[in-house]
Formats: structure tokens, C-alpha cells, sequence
């Protein structure tokens, strides 16, 4: 028999393509914040959002009759046809967020018509729970809106089920506000989630928004972008070709001021580095891309994630032509080298301009016992290290039968170095590399976050890692496979992972992949390659890596003669 659906039923599927989790109502209640031209939002929300998720802006507000048709679905006072949608100018305009919330929990609503001649004014308190308004009453206010809502996904069981863990639904609301905030940089915002004061950020430029939210020294490796044709204009930052990332996860585009994701603009983005940077790697910058509304289709995700352009090809272009322009254009400076920028001199260690790392030390043992593998290490080329290299017994029985009558051996940095920090992490024996003076990392606030969950994994492998003020850390010794420069790339580069993923990883696991991405193969000094063969002839199996694959190559006295034939 088929049946209409009730509208409580609607609604509640709605709320299903609409709000995923805490973080997707947050985006929805600031976006609408922001459309009634907040300069301020205070974010709030405990038990990673389940319990209460509350946002306060100094916006318009409502009149006691917009308040009560609020939470109705399709209400809306942004468009009125479909013409609408190819001049919108505001974030919402499906009228089913409020609609959609309201749905699936009780909320409280607080909202005053912005009066400029009162400072108080007359409002509207509003009770409703499960979509059904239970109690409206007049309210003495300050102008604006805050609403409240409380026990999220109260009703719906089967969804409240499907939540993720509150840490990853915490992450993802820090994510969300960190998008929105660093979307709108003139807008005031705070966040507190569980207690805790995450962010206070007052009403900046692009250029303090971002050293305030993602780091100083993140800020230091991006180029200023600005751009402007016919058809868009461009502005914000890219990263310098030599600070590209091994993911994704320091690329963020607003279009028309919306977070968004666009595999055209992203991949132009790249196009445009061309050889520039390793093709495994990306990448990072923060681009506000502007577009006229009427070429740009809003309307193709429910929670807005995407957006579609009418001339993919024109923006193709213009994207590669900004990014080129200031990537190959811009006067080259000599670019700091990596540690000397994370160092920090704080005022509790006494600044020591000089690096007091001891610097690897090769001594090759006098007398070698019978077990012990020998090595020389003869060169390189590009990546690849040659040398000859006697393996231990236990080794030869796990050697590759191909590798038996090799002369030289041809070893590949990248994998080997990615199966030396499995090997130490995964045995948690490795020796230790303690700093006199710790290295200064900055972290944005949701990769904070992980790391503080995952402070003790890390301790375990031999990170000594202290929380040193707001997302600010300090290490103070690490495992000596590592290299003192790569950490504050490798780390948050790990932390990002972490966070995509849904799964306990394996620490040992990520971390390896982190340095088969990392930039510090490609940069071999003899001491790096000695260093690296002498760490492999300590590996039971040096052969292949923890993904499996080939660490070690060959090229017999046959092949090089082959050559002259
Ligand atoms: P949409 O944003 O798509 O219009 P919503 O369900 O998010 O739909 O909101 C419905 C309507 O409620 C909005 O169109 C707006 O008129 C009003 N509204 C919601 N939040 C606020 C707010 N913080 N300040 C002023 N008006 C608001
Ligand atoms: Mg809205």
C-alpha cells in the first residue's frame, strides 16, 4: 500500500542528509548567523555536542513571527523562486536546516529584532522538542539569536547508533569552526567545546586569522595569491613549492565565502606546480575563490560540500594561470632551512644560537664480529643509495633469491627509511635523540587535539612531547631515526592521518608511510646514506618494507657489461 509520508517522518529523513553529526548543526546554525550579518558567534558545545550545542551571534534576530515559522521546513527568508538561486548571496537558502535540527532534538531559542536606537529590546523565547514548539514566549533580549540545542538524535535511535566516537565528533566540530572561521576573518568567533576554551579569535585580517588558527609557522611557508579576470577573482595563500605536504589536509577553499570542496579547483592548483613538487605530494594553500554567482550551481549537495561551476574549463585555466604566476614570478629567496624556523627561543631555555644536536657520527667498528654485517656505501643517485653491503646469515636466508649474486646493491632510500621507522617504532627499542634545546611546534587546534590523545603512543616510541600553552608543544626528544627537521612536518602530517580515519591505526604503520611521503629522501648526504644502509644492516629483514615492497635492488658486474655490448 503506498501512503504519503507525515511530516514528523519527512523531517526526520531530512535531518538525515542534512545533519550527519554535531558539527554538521553547527555549520548550519553559524552559516545562518552569518547570513543575518553576525560580527560575532560564540560557539559552545559539551559532551562533544550530544548533550548541548549552543550558538550566540549579535545578527538581525527575528520577529516573534519569523521565530515561530522558523523551524518549519521549507521556511525560509532567502529566496522566493529559483531564479533566486543564481544570485544568492547567502549561505542558506533550502530553508530545511532549522527544520531539520529541530527535528531530531529540543531546542531553546532566544532571538531580539537588531534595534540600533535600543541596546534591549523585545524578544522572542522559544521552546520546541522533537519539531513540535511546546512554548513561545516574549523576552526581554540583547539583539540577536541564540539557539540551543540539546539532546541531538534523541528520537532516532538508529542514527544516535551511527555516531561516531565523541573524539572523532569533537575533531570534526574544532574542523567545521575552524572552516567557517577562517572563511569569514572580519567575523568575531569563539569555541568552547567540552569545557575547554578552543578558540577566541576577534575580528582580523586573513593574514592574522590564519597565523592565529593554523600557526605562525605554517604562515611562514605561503606565498600571498591575488588574482582577478572576467569571470573571478582569487586571493589568499599557497605554499612555496619547497613546503609542499604528503596530503591533503592543509588545502582550504572557500567559493563565495562557502567551505567547499572542488576537485576542479584543487587539481588546477596542482597542475599548476607541474615538476615542481614530488607528484605523491600537495600542495597546501587557503584560496578564496569569487565567482558570479550566476556560474556557479550551489544547489548539489544537501549540506552544501560542493558546488559545481557552469565553465569548468575558464576556471581550470584561471586558477593555473594565479598559481603560476606567483609561484615562477616571485623573486627567489634563499629559503630558511627547515629546523631553523621551529626553533624557538622561549624565554624559559636559554637561547643557544648554535645547534647543539651532536651531528651523526659514522665510526665503522674496528674489529667486526663474524654476525655483524660490513658495509661500504659507495654513492647516490638521486634516491637510490649505492652500496656493498656483507648481510648477516639470518639475513641471506630471507634474501630475495635475485639479490644472491649481487654485487652492488642499489637501495632505495624512501622505502628503506619508511621500513627503519617501522622497525623502531614497532620495537619501541630505539635509541633516543634528546635536544637541549626542544623544538617549538605549532599545531591548528584539531590536530592539537590528536596529538594530546595520542601523547602516550608517541612517549612509548620514544617521543617526549610537553603541551607548551594553547596547541602549542614542545619536543624534547624523539626516536634518532628520525632527523630533527622532518619532525614538524612528519608529525602533523601524521596527525592529519589520524584524524581522517575512523580506525585505531597503527602508529608504527603511519609513521612509515609519513616518511616514504616526506621530502627527506630526496635530499641525500653521504652521512643520511650511510646512515641509512648502516640501520638496514640492523633489520632482521631488510629486503622488503611494511608494505610490502622492495627496499633492496641489485646491479650485477652481467648487466653493467650488458651495457657495452
Ligand atoms: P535557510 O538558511 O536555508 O533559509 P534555515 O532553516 O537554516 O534555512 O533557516 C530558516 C530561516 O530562519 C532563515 O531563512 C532565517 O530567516 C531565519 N534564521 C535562522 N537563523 C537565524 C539567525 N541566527 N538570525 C536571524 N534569522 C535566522
Ligand atoms: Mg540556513
Amino acid at each position: 500500500m503506498i501512503r504519503i509520508l507525515d511530516e514528523h517522518t519527512i523531517n526526520q529523513i531530512a535531518a538525515g542528509e542534512v545533519i550527519e553529526n554535531p558539527a554538521s548543526v553547527i555549520k548550519e546554525l553559524v552559516d545562518n548567523s552569518l547570513d543575518a550579518g553576525a560580527t560575532s558567534i560564540i560557539i559552545e558545545a559539551t559532551n562533544s555536542g550530544r548533550q548541548l550545542i549552543s550558538v550566540k551571534d549579535n545578527g538581525h534576530g527575528m520577529s516573534r513571527d519569523d521565530a515561530l515559522l522558523c523551524l518549519e521546513r521549507y521556511a525560509t527568508s532567502k529566496i522566493k523562486s529559483i531564479d533566486d538561486l543564481w544570485n544568492l548571496t547567502t549561505m542558506g537558502f533550502r530553508g530545511e536546516a532549522l527544520s531539520s535540527i529541530a527535528a531530531v532534538s529540543e531546542i531553546m531559542l532566544l532571538t531580539a529584532k537588531n534595534d540600533a536606537l535600543k541596546p534591549i529590546v523585545d524578544g522572542t523565547m522559544l521552546h520546541a522538542k522533537g519539531g513540535k514548539i511546546l512554548s513561545c514566549q516574549q523576552a526581554i533580549s540583547l539583539p540577536g539569536t541564540t539557539f540551543e540545542v540539546k539532546s541531538l538524535f534523541f528520537n532516532v535511535p538508529a542514527r544516535k547508533k551511527f555516531l561516531k566516537s565523541p573524539v572523532k565528533d569533537s575533531s570534526d566540530i574544532l574542523k567545521a569552526v575552524l572552516q567557517l572561521a577562517l572563511s569569514n576573518p572580519h567575523v568575531a568567533f569563539e569555541l568552547t567545546l567540552n569545557q575547554k576554551k578552543e578558540f577566541q579569535l576577534a575580528s582580523q585580517s586573513l593574514e592574522e586569522r590564519i597565523k592565529a588558527t593554523l600557526g605562525r609557522e605554517f604562515f611562514a611557508t605561503l606565498l600571498p595569491i591575488k588574482y582577478k579576470n572576467e569571470l573571478l577573482s582569487i586571493s589568499g595563500y599557497i605554499s612555496k613549492a619547497s613546503f609542499s605536504k604528503p596530503t591533503r589536509s592543509f588545502q582550504y577553499l572557500f567559493i563565495n565565502q562557502r567551505p567547499v570542496s572542488s576537485y576542479v579547483v584543487s587539481s588546477a592548483v596542482k597542475e599548476a606546480y607541474g615538476s615542481s613538487i614530488d607528484p605523491a605530494r600537495h600542495p597546501a594553500f587557503l584560496l578564496h575563490v569569487t565567482v558570479n554567482a550566476q556560474f556557479l550551481d550551489v544547489n548539489v549537495h544537501p549540506q552544501k560540500k560542493e558546488v559545481r561551476f557552469q565553465l569548468d574549463d575558464l576556471v581550470r585555466k584561471a586558477i593555473i594561470e594565479a598559481v603560476t604566476q606567483v609561484l615562477f614570478k616571485a623573486v627567489p629567496r634563499p629559503e630558511p632551512i627547515a629546523h631553523a624556523t621551529t626553533s624557538f627561543q622561549s624565554p624559559f631555555v636559554p637561547f643557544v644560537p648554535l645547534k647543539e644536536k651532536q651531528e651523526v657520527q659514522m665510526v665503522m667498528p674496528q674489529i667486526i664480529p663474524q654476525t655483524m654485517s660490513q658495509f661500504q656505501v659507495m654513492g647516490f643517485i638521486g634516491s637510490y643509495i649505492l652500496a656493498e653491503v656483507n648481510w648477516s646469515d639470518t639475513q641471506r636466508q630471507k634474501m630475495p633469491p635475485d639479490l644472491a649474486d649481487a654485487e652492488v646493491f642499489v637501495i632505495s632510500a624512501r622505502e628503506a627509511l619508511s621500513l627503519i621507522t617501522y622497525v623502531g617504532a614497532k620495537n619501541a627499542k630505539s635509541s633516543v635523540q634528546t635536544l637541549l634545546l626542544p623544538i617549538f611546534m605549532e599545531l591548528a587546534p584539531n590536530l592539537s587535539h590528536r596529538l594530546l590523545e595520542h601523547i602516550e603512543g608517541l612517549s612509548q616510541i620514544g617521543f617526549s612531547i610537553r603541551e607548551f600553552g594553547a596547541n602549542a608543544f614542545l619536543i624534547e626528544s624523539y626516536p634518532n631515526y628520525f632527523e630533527e627537521g622532518e619532525l614538524s612536518e612528519i608529525l602533523p602530517a601524521f596527525l592529519a592521518k589520524i584524524e581522517e580515519s575512523d580506525h585505531t591505526l597503527d602508529i608504527a604503520k603511519e609513521l612509515a608511510l609519513e616518511v616514504r611521503a616526506s621530502k627527506r629522501a630526496c635530499a641525500l648526504t653521504h652521512t643520511l646514506a650511510t646512515l641509512i644502509v648502516k640501520k638496514l644492516t640492523e633489520c632482521d629483514d631488510p629486503f622488503f618494507s611494511p608494505f610490502g615492497t622492495k627496499v633492496i635492488a641489485s646491479i650485477s658486474k652481467a648487466e653493467i657489461e650488458k651495457k657495452f655490448r
